[in-house]
């Protein structure tokens, strides 16, 4: 009877922050068109999309730096894909992190390295996105607005930055996200790993591959870019790692490249 009160509870809080962030009919047609990997889910996902959006604008915190103003349209845009990966999972999983923080473009970042020799060399790196342990999730308002044009790429900085955060949620950035008991940890390393591998030989080799190159980076940012496919190109991940298409499709209890083949052409 217990868990009966506390659904009951918790759909009633979850209700009235809905009803406190409520998403305008108009504003969310307008995101839908503009992000058209959201748009090809079925009316029921649609609706729970929604939902979570309202759920994710409610508990979570927004700031801008640079002049990006947080319009109702920003700020949906920036949640709804931030909550496609949690569609089956709930918004639970982003316990970890605080909020976001919308830059009007990439950041650069100072990073240095030591050569062979022992010279440290110094250099900027720009950031479409990042994600910090315990902390925020830094946007480039830019690339989250684009993000609709840049799918054909398997490209997609809120995704990336979000699959890192589930990743994280064990405190440690290593590709390996909280998994549900009917996913073996033992296979989902073994997997990762040597598609990881044959990724990177790949990219080394200058071939050309549906994923985005960085994930070479490590097996960390692997997770990341074939989530970022997963969702918004699935056929390609499909064709290139079927593997992990699957491992993916069983941790994040979605099957987008199924139900893409469905709907036929958009
Ligand atoms: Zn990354």
């Amino acid at each position: 009877m217990l868990g009966t009160w506390w659904a009951h509870w918790q759909t009633w809080r979850e209700d009235r922050a809905v009803a406190r962030r409520p998403i305008r009919d108009d504003l969310w047609k307008r995101t839908l068109v503009r992000y058209p990997f959201l748009r090809r889910r079925d009316a029921a996902d649609q609706a729970r999309l929604r939902r979570l959006t309202s759920l994710f604008l409610d508990r979570k915190e927004f700031s801008a730096l640079g002049g990006v103003k947080l319009t109702d349209d920003v700020v949906v845009a920036v949640a709804a894909q931030a909550c496609l990966p949690v569609l089956r999972l709930g918004l639970d999983a982003y316990d970890g992190f605080l909020g976001v923080v919308l830059h009007p473009d990439q950041v650069l970042a100072p990073r240095s390295y030591t050569d062979d020799d022992g010279v440290v060399h110094e250099y900027e790196e720009p950031l479409a996105g990042e994600a910090v342990l315990g902390g925020p999730v830094m946007l480039s308002w830019r690339d989250v607005r684009t993000a609709g044009r840049s799918t054909a790429l398997g490209y997609n900085v809120v995704i990336h930055e979000f699959a890192h955060v589930l990743d994280m949620a064990d405190g440690v950035p290593d590709g390996i996200p909280t998994l549900p008991r009917g996913i073996d940890r033992g296979t989902w390393i073994e997997t990762f790993g040597s598609e990881y591998a044959a990724f990177c030989e790949r990219v080394d080799a200058d071939q050309h591959t549906a994923l985005d190159p960085y994930g070479a980076e490590g097996v960390d940012e692997f997770f990341a870019v074939a989530s970022e496919a997963f969702f918004v190109s699935p056929p390609a991940l499909v064709t290139e790692h079927p593997a992990v298409y699957d491992l993916l499709r069983r941790y994040y209890r979605q099957d987008p490249a199924t139900r893409l083949a469905g709907r036929g052409p958009e």
